[in-house]
């Protein structure tokens, strides 16, 4: 095994936590039952700080208090541009805290400090200010309908939402689901992922801050089935906004159908494929499938952990992967030489070691990786299977770790049928010099992004969302304002008009 694993040779900065308590209508205030709960630091597994718990009563008032401003506050009544202006705010606020919020991610979530700094956060600041552009660039459209009428379109806000996000990209997810309803005029409740609550409680402290006026922003630390829950069930949230696993946006989608019928939209898992062909660079394609499924130790929806590559390279290519994931450092997120931090917690750490034994009994070669990593904490070796079949239990789960599923084809057709054998269609991955063969796969595969000859190509003008069981809606782009805008036909008669 070439990685290491806790080194503490580097310096660790200053660690402040500062908000504890849930933020409804413009305060910090304790749970009504009084009681909080631990967050954890992966690490280790020694408790960071105990937390506010909300739970149903919280989510009443929360939804009361967003409520409120939005049938009588300011926020969905002023000009688009003045939205714009104090999300513009909100973003600078964010920049100059980028050190102490990245700290809280990589606490919290294990994720690497330096991308913290680089990546994440700097990112946040980058999304509210695209949607604070757009906050006044909300357009209807002009009818012409037929020669008695005429009509127009109004955009408004859909009303109160409900924002439930996971725990791998804290910051991220809270300002995916966040900007597009704030530029929207929408009020809200955010109930981050209860092993990942501190940056969310930071950014609510600074959207204060920023002028964002009391009870549009609120946030409910707790638990998913009674937090979450009571969100997806309140008869006064008009859309939730749902980022998780699938067996819980089902629940969401429920909760919603028995409760007002409120608008869902679900982003949800994936099982991405990468297909690497014959005449691809060996080194880049290595390179994009090591990073397309270690990232963030594989904690990541979009994760390449179906690697698919040709016959003609496959042996070479299977042999340099190997190579390049022994070197990738497994450690402490906060040291900078240090690629891959800790799985979030407990829980995830062994259901993935369970599924590396998984793939161990069903057959498949474990050609590198696959143990723990250090004497604590939640660390797992980058890991690589071979020999995988496409019925594997670890072909086709999502194991939200650092586990590759290596497979060989032969034909084009054949890549393409088996990329799609998946329940999910969030992305896909093609390595090829051959455009012909590029455009054909991209439009076979059935997923919401394709990314050809990158991975990970993101950008907020760039829509994200799933197909088939990966969810619906999108995130990112100006598609994302639609999810929390209702379209409105407003219509009159028109008299003796010249035209038809
Ligand atoms: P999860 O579904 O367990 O939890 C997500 C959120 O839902 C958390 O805030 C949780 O508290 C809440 N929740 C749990 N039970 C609930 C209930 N009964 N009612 C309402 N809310 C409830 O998912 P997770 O383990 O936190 O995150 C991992 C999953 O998220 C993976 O499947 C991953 O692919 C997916 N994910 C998807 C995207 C995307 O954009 N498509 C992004 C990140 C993560």
């Amino acid at each position: 095994m070439g990685s290491q694993c806790n080194g503490d040779d580097f310096e660790m900065p200053e660690i402040k936590i500062k908000f504890t308590k849930l933020f409804i209508n413009g305060q910090f205030v304790d749970a009504v039952s009084g009681k909080t709960f631990e967050t954890r630091d992966p690490r280790t597994g020694e408790v960071i700080a105990r937390i506010a718990e909300g739970d149903k009563a919280d989510v009443d008032l929360a939804v009361e208090a967003a409520r409120q401003a939005f049938d009588h506050g300011k926020w969905p009544r002023m000009s688009g541009y003045e939205r714009g202006r104090i999300m513009m705010k909100l973003a600078d606020l964010i920049e100059q805290n980028t050190e102490e919020l990245a700290i809280l991610d990589s606490l919290d979530a294990g994720k690497l400090f330096t991308l913290g700094k680089l990546i994440d956060i700097p990112g946040t600041a980058h999304h509210l200010r695209y949607y604070a552009g757009a906050a006044d660039k909300i357009h209807g459209e002009t009818l012409k309908m037929s020669r008695e009428f005429q009509g127009y379109t109004l955009k408004e806000p859909i009303g109160v939402v409900g924002h439930i996000i996971p725990w791998n990209f804290p910051s991220t997810m809270f300002f995916f689901k966040v900007s597009p309803a704030l530029a929207a005029g929408c009020t809200m409740v955010v109930k981050p992922a209860e092993q990942s609550p501190l940056s969310a409680l930071y950014h609510a402290h600074l959207a204060k801050e920023a002028g964002i006026p009391d009870g549009v922003l609120n946030v409910v630390t707790g638990f998913g089935p009674t937090a979450g829950a009571a969100i997806s069930s309140h008869m006064d949230v008009d859309k939730v906004s749902f980022t998780g696993s699938p067996e819980v946006g089902r629940l969401v989608m429920e909760a919603a159908a028995k409760s007002n019928l409120k608008s869902v939209s679900l982003e949800l898992g994936g099982k991405s494929p990468l297909i690497i062909f014959d005449d691809a660079d060996l080194d880049m394609a290595v390179d994009l499938a090591n990073k397309a499924i270690f990232y963030n130790k594989g904690e990541i929806c979009v994760a390449g952990s179906r690697i698919y590559v040709q016959e003609g390279i496959y042996d070479e290519f299977a042999k340099k992967a190997a190579e390049s994931a022994k070197k990738w450092v497994v450690g402490d997120p906060f040291d900078p030489r240090v690629h891959q931090g800790p799985q979030v917690d407990k829980g995830q750490f062994e259901k993935v070691l369970k599924y590396i034994e998984h793939g161990k009994r069903e057959g498949a070669t474990l050609l590198t990786g696959g143990r723990p990593c250090g004497d604590k904490g939640y660390y797992i070796e980058p890991t690589i299977f071979t020999d995988v079949e496409e019925d594997m239990l670890i072909a086709q789960d999502e194991i939200f770790g650092p586990v590759m599923s290596l497979m060989k084809f032969k034909t084009v057709e054949e890549a393409i049928e088996r990329a799609n054998n998946t329940r999910y269609g969030l992305a896909a991955g093609i390595v090829t010099k051959d455009l012909n063969i590029a455009n054909r796969v991209s439009r076979s595969i059935r997923a919401g992004i394709i990314w050809i000859n990158c991975y990970f190509g993101f950008d907020v003008d760039c829509p994200f969302g799933g197909y088939k069981m990966s969810g619906f809606g999108k995130d990112m782009g100006l598609h994302a304002m639609d999810k929390y805008l209702q379209v409105k036909s407003v219509v009159t008669p028109i008299y003796g008009s010249p035209w038809l």
